[in-house]
Order: C-alpha cells, then sequence, then structure tokens
C-alpha cells in the first residue's frame, strides 16, 4: 500500500495540469453513488404506491424518479469528459517525459536491452499508469455504491444483509485466488511482449537484408515461435479468469436461490414485507459486483505498481544508465582533436581499443584503413561520445569531452554512415532538417558541391521529389552524396565519414571523390576506407590493426614502410583486375 501511495504520487505529478478537473471528477462520481442508492428507494416507494392505490403520490415519484436518472446522465456524461482530459494529459506528459529519458541513456543500454523493452514502456505502461486516476475512481465508485447499498439492507432487514455478508466474504476468497494467479501470469505475460516487439523491430528494421538473404521462412518461424510463446501466456491469463467467472457464476446463482429462501421464509413469518423482500432482492443482484469490483481495484493497483516500476527504472534506476555530459562550452570548434592512451571494450566483448593515441589537427583530412573488426568505427562512436571510455583521454580543441556539454560535442560533428537514414519526405524536406530556415540558393548550393544536382534535377519532381521510407530508390552513393549535402549545410568543423563497404561503380566513386575533394580544407574530415582508392590524396593515413595505429603517413610513406597496407592494397588492386 506504501508503495502504491508513492506510486500515486508521482502520477499525481504528471497530472499537475488537471488537478481542478480531477477534483470535479470525484465530485461528479459521488453524486451518481448517492443516485445509485436512492433508485433502489424509489422504485420500491412506486411498488407501494401501486399496490395501495395512490396513484397521485406514484405519478409524482414516477417524475421524480425521471429527474433522478436525468441528473445522473448529466454527472456521467461529465465525469466521461473529465476522465478523458485527466488521461489524455497525464499519458501526454508522460510519454514525453520517459521519450526524453529514454534518449539520454548510453548507447551500450540500448545495445543490450534491444528496442521492445522501451517501445513497451513507452507506449503500454505509460497509459496504464496514465488511467490509474480513472481505474481508482471508476472502481473506488462502484465499491461505494455497493457499500451503500448494502448499508440500505441492513435497515431494512439484519437477516438478509448478514446472508449477503457471508456470501460476499465467500465470493472474495475465491477472487484474491484468481488475482494472485493473475498477476503471475501477467508479470511473465509482459516479459515476453517485450521480446516479441523487440524482435518485430528487427524484422521491420533488418527487412531489406532479410529479403536479400532469402530468410523469410526462418524469420517468420522464429516469430510464429515467439508470438506462440506470447500467446501461451495470453491463454494463461484468460484461462484463469474464464475459470474464475464459471465458478464465481455458479455460486451467485446459488446463493440467489438461496435468499429467494430466507426472503420467501422472512415473509411468511411476518418479519418482511413483499415490497422490502423486492428491494432487497433487486439490490441483492448487485451486492457481489463489490467483489469483482474490489478484485479488479486490486488488479489495477498491482498492475499500476508494476507499470510504475517498469517506468521508474528507466527514469531513476542504474540499471539503466544516462549519458553524462559536461558543463563546458565551445561556442566555436576549430576542429583539432587528440586521443591519447584511449582503452575501450563493448559490454561482453574483449578490448577493442588498447592504448589507441593520435592526433588530428584543424582542417586536416585523415584516413583510417585497416581489416574489418579492427576497431575503425568504434572510434568514431567515441569521438561522438555515444561510449564512455574505459581509461584515457579525448580532446576537442584541447578539452577532454567529458567536460563538454552534449552541443559542444554532437552540434559540431557530421556523421556520414555507410548507409545514412533518408526520411520518408521530399529531398527539400529532407535536407530542410537539418537547417529550418534553408534558401533554395543555400540548398542548390550544397547539392552541387555534393555532386547530387545533377541527379535531383533529372527527378520528376527535383528537390521536392519524395524519397522511399529510409530512401530505398536512392541508391547507396546517392544516399551517401545527399548525406554530404547535408553535412555542408550543417556546416559542423568535424566531418566523420563512413564509406560505404557495398562496391560502387566507378562513376558514383568519382561522384563522391569529388564531392569529399569539395569538403577538404574548410573541415577536418575522417574517413574510414574501405577502398584505398578513396583516401590516396588524405592527407595522413592511419593503419589500425586491432585497435591500435601501427603505422601512419601518406600513401606512398605507407606502401613502403607498412606490409599490411600494402597487402591490402595489392589485393584491392587484384580485386580489379
Ligand atoms: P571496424 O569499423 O574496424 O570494422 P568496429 O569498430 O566496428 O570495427 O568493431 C571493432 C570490434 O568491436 C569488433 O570485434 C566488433 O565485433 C566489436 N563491436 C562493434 N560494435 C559493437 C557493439 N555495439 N557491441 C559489442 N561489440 C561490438
Amino acid at each position: 500500500m506504501k508503495e502504491f501511495l508513492s506510486n500515486l504520487k508521482f502520477a499525481w505529478k504528471f497530472a499537475k495540469g488537471e488537478r481542478a478537473k480531477l477534483i470535479k471528477y470525484i465530485l461528479c462520481n459521488i453524486c451518481m453513488i448517492i443516485i445509485s442508492v436512492i433508485v433502489p428507494i424509489i422504485s420500491a416507494q412506486i411498488i407501494i404506491s401501486l399496490t395501495d392505490s395512490l396513484f397521485q403520490q406514484l405519478l409524482f415519484l414516477a417524475v421524480i424518479l425521471c429527474l433522478v436518472e436525468w441528473s445522473r446522465n448529466v454527472f456521467n456524461r461529465l465525469s466521461m469528459y473529465y476522465s478523458q482530459v485527466i488521461y489524455r494529459e497525464t499519458f501526454i506528459s508522460l510519454q514525453t517525459e520517459l521519450g526524453k529519458e529514454i534518449m539520454r541513456l548510453e548507447t551500450s543500454v540500448i545495445d543490450k536491452h534491444g528496442s521492445g523493452v522501451f517501445i513497451q514502456r513507452l507506449t503500454n505502461d505509460t497509459s496504464r499508469l496514465a488511467s490509474v486516476f480513472n481505474i481508482l475512481n471508476q472502481y473506488l465508485s462502484n465499491i461505494l455504491t455497493d457499500i451503500g447499498i448494502f448499508v440500505a439492507m441492513f435497515i431494512i432487514n439484519f437477516w438478509a444483509f448478514l446472508y449477503m455478508l457471508i456470501v460476499i466474504v465467500i465470493l472474495f476468497l475465491l477472487e484474491r485466488k484468481r488475482t494472485n494467479l493473475y498477476n503471475e501470469s501477467d508479470k511473465k505475460f509482459r516479459k515476453e511482449n517485450e521480446k516479441v516487439s523487440s524482435f518485430v523491430g528487427e524484422i521491420i528494421r533488418g527487412i531489406r537484408d532479410i529479403k536479400m538473404l532469402h530468410a523469410e521462412d526462418s524469420f517468420s518461424k522464429e516469430l510464429h515461435k515467439q508470438v506462440e510463446e506470447l500467446n501461451l501466456e495470453r491463454y494463461e491469463m484468460n484461462a484463469v479468469n474464464r475459470r474464475y467467472v464459471f465458478k464465481s457464476a455458479m455460486l451467485r446463482d446459488l446463493f440467489d436461490m438461496g435468499l429467494i429462501f430466507l426472503l420467501v421464509y422472512l415473509i411468511l413469518e411476518g418479519g418482511l414485507v413483499a415490497a422490502n423482500a423486492l428491494v432487497i432482492h433487486n439490490y441483492a443482484v448487485r451486492v457481489p459486483n463489490i467483489v469483482w469490483s474490489v478484485g479488479i481495484l486490486l488488479d489495477s493497483i498491482k498492475d499500476f505498481n508494476l507499470s510504475c516500476e517498469r517506468v521508474f527504472n528507466i527514469m531513476y534506476g542504474n540499471e539503466y544508465k544516462k549519458e553524462r555530459f559536461g558543463f563546458k562550452h565551445l561556442a566555436k570548434v576549430h576542429g583539432d582533436f587528440c586521443f591519447s592512451h584511449v582503452n575501450f571494450h563493448y559490454e561482453e566483448s574483449g578490448e577493442v581499443l588498447k592504448d589507441l593515441s593520435f592526433q588530428v589537427h584543424a582542417n586536416e583530412t585523415v584516413a583510417f584503413v585497416g581489416k574489418s573488426g579492427a576497431g575503425k568505427s568504434t572510434i568514431f562512436s567515441l569521438l561522438c561520445k555515444l561510449y564512455p571510455v574505459d581509461s584515457g583521454v579525448i580532446t576537442i580543441d584541447g578539452t577532454d569531452i567529458n567536460d563538454l556539454d552534449q552541443e559542444s560535442i554532437r552540434g559540431n560533428i557530421t556523421v556520414i554512415s555507410q548507409n545514412p537514414y533518408i526520411f520518408h519526405v521530399s529531398i527539400k524536406d529532407n535536407l530542410r532538417l537539418m537547417k529550418s530556415d534553408i534558401t533554395e540558393k543555400e540548398m542548390i548550393k550544397a547539392c552541387k558541391l555534393a555532386c547530387i544536382h545533377d541527379f535531383i534535377m533529372e527527378l520528376p519532381d527535383g528537390y521536392d521529389t519524395i524519397v522511399g521510407e529510409g530512401g530505398v530508390n536512392l541508391s547507396g552513393g546517392q544516399r551517401q552524396r545527399l548525406a554530404i549535402a547535408r553535412a555542408f549545410l550543417q556546416k559542423t568543423e568535424i566531418i566523420l565519414f563512413d564509406e560505404a563497404t557495398s562496391s560502387l561503380d566507378n562513376e558514383t566513386q568519382k561522384e563522391i571523390q569529388k564531392a569529399i575533394n569539395n569538403l577538404k580544407k574548410n573541415y577536418t574530415i575522417l574517413i574510414i576506407a574501405h577502398r584505398l582508392s578513396t583516401i590516396i590524396n588524405s592527407d595522413r593515413i592511419l593503419f589500425i590493426e586491432s585497435g591500435q595505429v601501427v603505422a601512419e603517413g601518406t600513401h606512398k610513406q605507407l606502401l613502403k614502410n607498412c606490409l599490411g597496407y600494402k597487402e591490402l592494397y595489392e589485393a584491392e588492386l587484384k580485386d580489379k583486375v
């Protein structure tokens, strides 16, 4: 209960904009509770008037009943409105806040847990959390209504009241058993659900590769297996409810028969008049609902606590580490940076970078060459501070990146990845995402420098052409050139360029080369080169082997001094022949 109250306090924080409505919502529900208790009493009075032939009184009571019911409808309508507004506002602020926290997580946390955990918590758990006020209000109102009815029953006849009390205790014990079983299944169900969400996310992201590998069958089989396991859990949860509903319905019918026997006995004994017996029977139909309402309320509280735990874990827990940045802000970055004795390993991997040291000067173009898995991409990730280093220091313009704020690091670096993400909007809007106030002239200039302008002009709608999801109707080379145009617009001092591994035709490669040459001298450029022809003109080439710089120099120097580089170069020449 203590846990529930502190969780409720947390949810209350997010409903702050709508607290006045919450109070009005509660008042509406109190009015509806009072009406629920009054209505059976008026109905009984109508029957008494009928049996006593007091027709004038009967008509008067009928009008009163109608007015009372109308007011119930009005309160009900208001209550629905308030409940929806409160839910909406709480949900929006909660989901936005959690979204922000997820974006602050360390990259290694996302690597480790997969996307499903976060999708589920951001969608389902926040929704459950936001609905707590409505659920509380709804079921507490039901319970209070039933208690009111129960008290009215006590006033009319003690024996009938006692009988119903015993019925409630029996049904309550049954319900407790159900809630415990249900909650066990619910926990397992949510875990399975996260697994399936992660897997579906991966299928969608990797759909192109799955198709190309013709692996649809094995993915379908795995999906089938996971969905089957998930639905087994769902089936278990439903089975628990099914069994309970059956047992309790059978018992309720039996108890109803018992009540009729008791009421007839009381009438025959002269302890009860027929009209009151009718009121008691009307009440009795409702009273066992109290058990159901209490059950659902307890379920909902447990459900709410579980959702809170899952959301809190991300927001405040130690398991989900947040990125940390310093406070120093660099208004203008020149583009010098340095790795000094950097060691790094990924979670669950051996050491990837070992005592790595190198320096890059502003406006220099430096290429990283080495076998796949040598640690080249890792260097880029560390420079953007996607992962914290194990030891050693990385500096930008002489300042340790651990002391810099987020803007000074990521706001000054543009990454052009192997397969840049192009959004499903027009080319113009793709470029505008980088700079909302971009002029037509700037856009064309950037595209010309990126050697993509001519291609765009050949498209049916030019710059207004919509490119497919993920830019699928652009080739790899075109995507990279569009990303280079974005980099021109971003005007960051440092550009990290991960050359596409897939072989590009000579023409495209030349265009990309031209685009990179246009960037040179005005930017600090780091290139991960998969084809040495791209980087022959770099100012410097660093040859990376097992996370260390084993040689550095110009192309010519490395050909002479570095056997590994020479072998790579010769292998590439052979491939071309
Ligand atoms: P390169 O870019 O030179 O091909 P990477 O920097 O991508 O090499 O990878 C270096 C090593 O780190 C590889 O052994 C790779 O398997 C491992 N690695 C890369 N990314 C991750 C990750 N997110 N989690 C665990 N290991 C990783």
